[in-house]
């Protein structure tokens, strides 16, 4: 899942998808009713003692009627927009996106995240779909959030997978059903980027020191401590003259660097590498990431004559939701609110 694309489309971008729209959308685009919010409000959850002494979300209207809402996605695979069931499209996602033999709370979280996203990314259609695909409002990709059909995941996951109670498709039916109709709220409004990421190593980020805006809910927090190492002390090697090499042809400054120029300047509260020099260059952690392909920003740096090794801590841009985290803190008793509400700073779920 990427920040959302805060590009506007342009003019004649706009006069393309209003012609299209005309012709083959709009019967299409009338199905997908944008039901107004109804708050039906007091929808805190409930947890039940079940008869073995484990325990139950009991499940709690949400805020939106989603059997009235079908959302329209982009494949990626056909380049053709499907109508899809809106609790259709989170069982897609949640499938997708996340282990299905995560704890069911996780599971339930990332439900609640894939909603959330889909009815933020359809709000904002209002104004224009993303210029990825002016088509409609979300399409299957990581671009959005990764969709399966089931028929999909059949193939993709086979059948053993589609039957298996414990790790399989219908745990991830359960954490839909119980969570139905559930998002997030930020003071009132919906929440606008649930983003989430596999693991942060260490701590989340500050959405500003991963992308640019700053956005309330989504601040560096604890998270380490339930991830059980996951991606934690992954190492990559380069050679030192590549490695130079190819961080030259993003920034002539850094050719010819002698190694004891190559080092790590600052880091942002996260962990992550915010600045690094080499040479006469300057690099951020992410695009160092990005040039070497590296699990995580937050890397330390060894060099000797002739490599220089990474080693990463956490999978993912750091920024929001950690997957393994969440995981962790359902192990740890907690349930899919007190996970959102921890990794997501001051939300609501209803
Ligand atoms: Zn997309």
């Amino acid at each position: 899942m990427r920040t959302y694309d805060k590009k506007v489309v342009k003019a004649g971008a706009i006069t393309f998808v209003t012609a299209l729209f005309l012709l083959i959308l709009l019967p299409a685009a009338l199905v997908t009713v944008w039901n107004a919010v109804e708050d039906r409000g007091g929808t805190t959850a409930r947890q039940e003692q079940t008869s073995d002494g484990g325990q139950q979300a009991v499940q709690q209207p949400g805020s939106i009627d989603s059997d009235a809402i079908r959302v329209a996605v982009f494949r990626t695979q056909t380049q053709t927009v499907e109508e899809i069931p809106l609790e259709d499209y989170v069982l897609g996602v949640t499938a997708s996106e996340m282990p299905a033999s995560f704890h069911i709370e996780a599971l339930r979280a990332q439900a609640v995240a894939a909603r959330t996203y889909a009815l933020a990314k359809v709000e904002k259609s209002a104004s224009g779909n993303p210029q990825a695909h002016p088509q409609a409002p979300l399409c299957d990709d990581t671009h959005c959030q990764v969709f399966r059909t089931e028929k999909e995941l059949l193939q993709i996951k086979g059948q053993a997978w589609m039957d298996d109670r414990e790790a399989g498709l219908p745990q991830v039916k359960q954490a839909v059903q119980t969570t139905k109709g559930q998002v997030m709220y930020y003071q009132g409004e919906l929440v606008q980027q649930p983003l989430f990421h596999s693991a942060s190593g260490e701590r989340t980020e500050n959405s500003e020191d991963v992308f640019t805006a700053s956005v309330p809910y989504l601040r560096s927090v604890e998270s380490g401590e339930y991830e059980d190492g996951a991606y934690e002390g992954e190492t990559v090697s380069v050679g030192l003259s590549e490695f130079i090499k190819k961080a030259a042809a993003q920034d002539g400054a850094a050719a010819g660097a002698a190694s004891d120029t190559i080092r790590i300047l600052s880091r942002s509260e996260g962990g992550r590498v915010e600045r690094m020099q080499v040479g006469g260059a300057t690099f951020s952690g992410r695009e160092i990431r990005e040039l070497f392909g590296l699990r995580s920003a937050n890397f330390t740096v060894e060099i000797s004559a002739a490599q220089i090794t990474f080693t990463t801590f956490g999978n993912g841009h750091g920024v929001g939701m950690s997957q393994y985290g969440a995981n962790g803190m359902g192990q740890a008793g907690n349930d899919y609110r007190q996970i959102l509400g921890h990794y997501y700073s001051g939300i609501e779920v209803k």
